[in-house]
């Protein structure tokens, strides 16, 4: 008999991978675990499901609920369906939603109780279904699911079928909706498993949401296409976390994650003892976090980098040296090149410009917004990532901002990760941000904003501090004021606002 061709490119892929259909796969905070089997038959439950409803290839299904063991199925039975999964944030406000639903027209709506009246509404105005899931299992979803055969004949779809749409954050602007394919997730989920060396073998502490592509996509294809198993936490809390290390071997982070276990005082060598691996992306890590956190647990972060639109990009090496403050270098299949933010040529070695790259991981495009998505690409294909970087001797990449957050003050680049660096190294301080404000005369202002650190006990001597910074950094670089604040914004993702600083410095007396 010849190979089966595979017709369902990545749930085929995952499915292949199963071994032993009794291995555990999820074990959850709640009590409730599932095995490889339970994923086969409740996966082609909710296809059934899904096709009862009148759900077919192409069609957008959005889910907008906490996070379960369930949304992870959905999602997989989604890509048996052939329909296009589109997760939302459950934090979204009903206006916010407006926006998303009439943007991507989902022919089913899938949501919590919390969220079904503003639901109902934009199904009435604007057409389409919707079902309820609960975080236990419940809600009419899940009582249609019970309803349908465990077989279902999967949708063929290839590799460069539409698997799902992730809106991006939208820090600026609209919120875009990013078209990812089988192949993309495939190819990077292959190249992760390999790079970080998972096996059957491994469970992941899995606290991440489940609405972005860090837990949706990195942490759980990874573990599918591994044949390991996951801890499900509703939420990250470092207790929680740290008791779970017993039975874990890898935990995927942000970098929130990684200063609120070095703070709790239950992280030790001992805690630590069973990990083989603690991996952090999303947002900059600190190099002082990396510090602390190998110095109570003997262990390296591994730092990767990587963004909605292209899912992985670059990693700290497994075996090799993890350079704390910098994400690595780029995953197997993935070419990458700095390039001068205007004009697109490619910069000399060691020079600060955009990350454009090019790889079976790159997206199809914004949904609905081909202009858009034409102007984030090069004429040779290239996408163009917003992110300013260089490239040491040894190729590892080294953030240094978004191309948004470039600050040019007279003329001048100043790049805010330089500044940032440069405060958290001041006695008291334990993080900072610094961004522009308009200047009538420079264009911009260079304005920080630090966290004092409560443990040193001193208290923020604004003056003192410039003076301090104006020994080691060019003029146009200082900070022209320094705000305190008791704590950054965070968004979910553990990224620090920007926009929300500027928005409240706006009134602030820049000389
Ligand atoms: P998102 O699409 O929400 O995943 O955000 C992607 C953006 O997060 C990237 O374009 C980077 O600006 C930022 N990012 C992700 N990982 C890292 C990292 N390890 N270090 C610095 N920035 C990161």
């Amino acid at each position: 008999m010849g190979a089966i061709t595979p017709v369902n490119h990545l749930y085929d892929l995952i499915a292949g991978r199963i071994t032993d259909p009794a291995k555990r796969l999820i074990d959850a905070d709640d009590g409730r675990s599932f095995s490889c089997a339970d994923l086969i038959v409740l996966t082609g439950r909710m296809a059934g499901a899904l096709r009862a409803m009148g759900i077919g290839a192409g069609d957008r299904v959005l889910v907008q609920a906490e996070k379960s063991p369930e949304v992870i199925f959905l999602y997989l039975a989604c890509l048996r369906a052939g329909a296009v999964f589109l997760p939302l944030n459950p934090a979204y406000t009903p206006v916010e939603l407006a926006h998303f639903v009439a943007d991507a027209r989902p022919a089913l709506m899938i949501c919590g109780e919390a969220q079904g009246v503003a639901m109902r509404a934009l199904a009435q105005a604007l057409g389409g279904r919707v079902e309820t899931l609960g975080t236990g299992g419940e809600g009419s979803f899940m009582a249609a699911v019970w309803q349908a055969a465990p077989a279902f004949a999967n949708v063929p779809r290839g590799p460069d079928d539409l698997a799902a749409i992730l809106y991006t954050s939208g820090t600026t602007g609209r919120s875009k909706g990013a078209m990812m394919s089988h192949g993309n997730l495939a190819s990077n989920a292959l190249a992760l498993c390999d790079l970080w060396r998972f096996t059957r073998d491994d469970v992941l502490i899995h606290a991440l949401p489940v609405f972005h592509t860090h837990g949706l996509f990195v942490a759980t294809n990874v573990v599918l296409l591994s044949g390991a198993a996951m801890l499900f936490h509703a939420r990250f809390d470092p207790a929680g976390v740290l008791a779970a290390m017993a039975r874990a071997t890898v935990l995927m982070g942000v970098p929130t994650f990684y200063t609120r276990l070095v703070d709790h005082p239950g992280l030790t060598r001992e805690a630590a003892l069973p990990m083989r691996l603690f991996i952090s992306g999303s947002a900059p890590l600190l190099a002082a976090t990396h510090a602390a956190f190998r110095q109570k647990t003997g262990h390296a972060i591994l730092e990767r980098y990587g963004m909605t639109e292209t899912n992985m990009i670059t990693s700290n090496p497994y075996a090799g040296d993890r350079v704390a403050g910098t994400v690595g270098l780029p995953l197997p299949g993935v070419s990458l090149r700095i390039a001068d933010p205007d004009s697109g040529a490619p910069l000399p070695p060691g020079a600060t410009g955009v990350i454009e790259i090019t790889g079976p991981n790159v997206f199809k495009g914004y949904w609905n917004m081909p202009e858009k998505t034409a102007a984030e690409f090069r004429p040779d294909g290239w996408f163009i990532t917003g992110d300013l970087a260089r490239i040491d001797s040894r190729g590892y990449v080294e953030i240094v901002g978004r191309a948004k957050d470039l600050i040019i003050t007279g003329g001048l680049n100043v790049y805010p990760k330089e500044i940032e660096a440069a405060i958290d190294a001041l006695p008291g301080i334990l993080e900072s941000a610094v961004f522009g404000v308009p200047h009538p005369d420079f264009g911009e202002a260079v304005i920080a904003v630090a966290v004092l650190d409560a443990a040193a006990g001193l208290t923020g001597d604004e003056r003192a501090m410039i003076a301090s910074l104006a020994r080691q950094l060019a003029k146009f670089k200082l900070p022209k004021r320094i705000v305190f604040v008791a704590q950054l914004p965070r968004n979910a993702m553990g990224k620090v606002q920007k926009n929300a600083l500027r928005q409240s410095c706006k009134d602030l007396h820049v000389a």
